[in-house]
């Protein structure tokens, strides 16, 4: 068993892997950059109650941001229409890329009007 289980990265280390090191939904690339890299996090596809939301298929890695952007997604599912059952992992990414894109179009606004040197 490699030493990297003993690290703060063991739990996700596989996932990362798999997903090339890359937020699937922003596409940061933990490969180019280690600021990048700290930033991984391993992202639920169900929500809480799905048998298969502990299966590491319906996990995805996803940079911090992405992960919380849209934190009240699962919350919001019914009244926004959405369903989970039956969907690939590729799928569910799908469905839930323009929730989280929105809250990075706010956020960008925000970095260009107030961060953003002039
Ligand atoms: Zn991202």
């Amino acid at each position: 068993m490699a030493s990297y289980t003993d690290s703060l990265r063991g739990y996700g280390h596989p996932i990362y892997q798999r997903d090339n090191f890359k937020c699937q939904y922003c596409g940061a690339d933990g490969k180019a950059s280690f600021e990048v890299w700290l930033t991984l996090s391993v992202d639920h596809l169900l929500p809480v109650g799905y048998p298969d939301r502990e299966n590491d298929e319906f996990k995805v890695t996803a940079c911090m941001f992405c992960n919380v952007a849209d934190n009240q997604y699962f919350r919001h599912a019914e009244k926004r229409g959405l369903s989970f059952d039956g969907l690939t992992p590729e799928q569910l990414v799908e469905q839930r890329k323009p929730y989280v894109q929105d809250v990075r179009d706010k956020y960008e606004k925000f970095w260009e009007e107030n961060v953003k040197p002039a």
